[in-house]
């Protein structure tokens, strides 16, 4: 798949229909705006093969559980993603024929994302049976100024002869779920209207469906307008379809256009009672407003966007194409206007992983965030979690343990995901939580954010890692077992390296925390003390499980054991795999997988990575050499963490080779899965790759200083190919802008108060 997209430094082309791709291109070619996204369908109807994806932020189903053997603690249902109204959709009839690409014979066709200006071109011409030709040109954008607007225009010419045209313009509540587990059908008809416009050749239609056991209302509605008098227009209405029928004749050479103006609303945000007048009105003010001036907005504020967030490379179109697509996925995806929502792995570009919440999240997504928006954006990320503590704690305690546990995958809060390897072993999630919390305090200085809601997480989270981890007094230490780590290609190890190195730090960090609400912010301090019901006791459990956590060590080879039981393995190599066993999840038994020594994705390396200021160049070294001939990266989020470390420890040309892994995964369908959907969390990680790992960009400690207080610390390095690279960052109020050249690297102040930062270990005033 490498070259099927023609490169360009801002578009995503294909050229020419190949029907067999034609699913991975719809993902590819997905569009969203935060509130709602929809996968690159067409527009008219298509009988070959196609997942028609329509998905509406924070709306999720509680699709009943399918598992083997029930295992008590399981959740009742796996969340998913309602497949919602196909919003987009325009019929089209040529002399009574549909239009149908998959049975008219495609003489040029063109499909290109316009990442810029944000939206999805596609033109084509086509020839039925009969030899009527007709060429087509279809644009559209979900309007990210008007987040609850999407707009249509649709163009068509007969080439050749004149034809008989029918346009239907409808909204078609019919979809279903591909992945739904039992078949069922997740919406039911709430109400629906449609009506043809009385003086204009204008009409318009609303659809409203409920889900059924999640109780949420979405309404579409549709306006538009024709740019023919006079036509014939006939209105009708199914339980969960409307549709008006505009009838008209046009001649060769004459192009008829139907710009189609959406308004999508849930009760999410309105009442049940205003949530389908709602949307009446955002598609009939989306109308009044009209097509230039709707994207002169919608395309402003994708500019804003790329002036904060965008990254530059000359001299590679290849490299520069995909942080683009990664960049414009990322901030189709989240937003961050309302703290109620997240990022799904996919995004709104398919229905695996139903759209829930992981640790991708905290792990991977928020420096993206952090560092390219507002602070406020990162802070919603934050505030999200926040919001399900109580849901946290219900976690843990179903588990019988204290404290909060995260839910590893979630819509609400509640964990919806019952494999018991991942559900109940999968825990380290819980200390990503934390670690986010302590990067955005990092990036934003905002530390109030501590008092007023980080403290009740890192205690509950600290308490939770005190229940589960216990002390083995034969051995002096405290052991956590029975776990899953980042790979998830061992289950059920004890002491996995990562995940107890994780605990004591959050443990760490929680007694910082205390410390410095105690002397800062005293009287929220007390009142939270209390509230908490924390007890110096309980500090002390926490300092003498810092003291005595067990960390697995090879000695001979000077690197941290995963798990236990890692060096009892048969410790193969990638190398010795034969090609055609991979990806090892398609090819062996899940038993062969468990007892093998590969590694999914980073696990010792996301530690190093994490608490990169712990460890010193020599032991990060030791641990890639000995981990990444053993990893075989079946995690999109594993290539970026090991080209960060590589960059670190002077393997440049490896870390580029890493990076260019996860920089164009889905362009060119690296993991042989994008049909499914993009992958939307590791894409912030190819962010990473360039700004953690090929700038080096990193928070160094100050020694001595209780506030936990950092230096920005910058050691970059450019690959061979490119030219130079350049790109903003948002730290501690201020906008830096970085470019980094052959010859030397630049920091300018775009934004806020002078500051000092390091520049390849030297102090400079910025
Ligand atoms: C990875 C997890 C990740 C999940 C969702 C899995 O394949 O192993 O770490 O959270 O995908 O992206």
């Amino acid at each position: 798949m490498k070259d099927y997209f023609k490169l360009d430094d801002w578009k995503i082309i294909e050229e020419g229909f190949e029907p067999g791709e034609n699913r991975f291109t719809e993902s590819i070619m997905s569009l969203g705006n935060g509130h709602m996204g929809m996968r690159g369908n067409f527009e008219e109807k298509y009988s070959g093969d196609s997942l028609q994806g329509t998905y509406i932020a924070g709306v999720y189903y509680p699709d009943k559980t399918v598992v083997g053997w029930w295992k008590v603690g399981y959740p009742e249902y796996y969340a998913k993603v309602p497949n919602a109204t196909n919003i987009i959709g325009i019929d089209v009839r040529i002399n009574g024929e549909e239009l149908d690409l998959a049975c008219w014979q495609v003489n040029s066709f063109r499909r290109e994302l316009n990442m810029e200006q944000g939206f999805l071109e596609r033109t084509f011409t086509a020839e039925n049976g009969a030899g009527v030709q007709v060429a087509v040109s279809a644009r559209r954008f979900l309007s990210m100024a008007r987040r609850e607007v999407g707009a249509v225009s649709y163009s068509i010419t007969p080439l050749n002869q004149e034809i008989k045209l029918e346009l239907v313009p409808y909204l078609d509540g019919t979809i279903t779920n591909e992945d739904a587990n039992y078949g069922e059908v997740f919406w039911k008809a709430s109400q629906n209207k449609a009506k043809t416009g009385e003086e204009e050749p204008a009409g318009r239609g609303y659809l409203a469906l409920r889900t059924k056991k999640s109780d949420f209302l979405v309404a579409a509605a549709m306006e538009y307008e024709l740019n023919k008098h006079p036509v014939e227009i006939k209105a009708s209405q199914e339980k969960k379809y409307v549709n008006n029928c505009i009838s008209l004749t046009a001649k060769p050479e004459e192009e008829i256009n139907l710009t189609k103006y959406i308004g999508v609303t849930t009760n999410r945000d309105y009442r049940d009672d205003e949530t389908g007048s709602q949307a009446r009105r955002r598609a009939r003010e989306a109308r009044k407003a009209g097509w230039q001036k709707l994207f002169a907005e919608h395309s402003r504020a994708w500019s804003e966007i790329w002036d904060e967030g965008d990254i530059r490379i000359e001299g590679d179109v290849a490299a520069q194409q995909g942080i683009r697509f990664n960049i414009f996925h990322l901030n189709q995806t989240y937003t961050g206007h309302d703290p109620r929502l997240n990022i799904g792995p996919k995004g709104f570009t398919g229905e695996k992983y139903g759209g829930a919440t992981y640790w991708d999240t905290e792990a991977y997504c928020l420096p993206f965030y952090l560092n390219t928006r507002d602070n406020e954006i990162a802070r919603n990320l934050l505030l999200y979690r926040y919001r399900h503590l109580d849901k946290a704690r219900e976690n843990a305690d179903k588990l019988g343990l204290d404290g909060a546990l995260y839910p590893m995958v979630t819509m609400n809060g509640e964990e919806c995901h019952n494999e018991w390897e991942i559900t109940f072993e999968e825990i380290h999630r819980n200390a990503a939580i934390v670690y986010a919390i302590y990067n955005y305090i990092q990036y934003t200085g905002d530390r109030e954010y501590l008092a007023d809601y980080g403290l009740e997480v890192i205690s509950e989270v600290a308490r939770f890692w005190e229940d589960r981890a216990h002390f083995n007094p034969r051995k002096n230490k405290y052991m956590i077992l029975g776990v899953t780590g980042p790979n998830e290609y061992e289950n059920n190890v004890n002491n996995n390296w990562y995940t107890n190195r994780m605990a004591t730090w959050c443990l760490e960090y929680a007694l910082k925390t205390i410390d410095y609400l105690k002397d800062e912010y005293p009287g929220s301090f007390q009142k939270l003390w209390n509230e908490l019901g924390l007890s110096a006791g309980e500090l002390e459990k926490w300092r003498d499980m810092i003291d005595k956590m067990y960390y697995p060590y090879v000695e001979d080879l000077e690197v941290f054991k995963q798990q236990d039981g890692y060096m009892d393995k048969e410790l193969k190599t990638v190398s010795e795999i034969p090609e055609e066993d991979l990806p090892l999840h398609q090819n062996w038994s899940w038993d062969r997988i468990l007892r093998s020594c590969y590694v999914k994705q980073a696990d010792v390396l996301q530690g190093l990575y994490f608490l990169s200021d712990h460890y010193d160049l020599a032991t990060k070294k030791l641990n890639f050499d000995f981990y990444e001939p053993r990893t075989v990266h079946e995690s999109s989020l594993s290539p970026c963490v090991y080209s960060i470390i590589a960059a670190e420890i002077g393997y440049q040309e490896r870390a580029y080779e890493l990076y260019l892994r996860t920089a164009r995964l889905d362009l060119e369908n690296v993991n042989k899965d994008t049909e499914d959907g993009l992958h939307i969390t590791s894409m912030a990680g190819t962010w990473m790759s360039i700004v953690h790992g090929f700038a080096g960009m990193k928070l160094k400690r100050i020694a001595g200083e209780k506030k936990e207080e950092r230096i920005l610390s910058l050691e970059p390095f450019i690959p061979e190919k490119w030219k130079n690279y350049s790109f903003k960052i948002n730290y501690l109020g201020r906008i830096l802008n970085i470019k980094v050249t052959s010859t030397g690297t630049r920091v300018k102040r775009e934004q806020g108060e002078p500051l000092e930062i390091l520049l390849e270990g030297e102090k400079q005033k910025i």
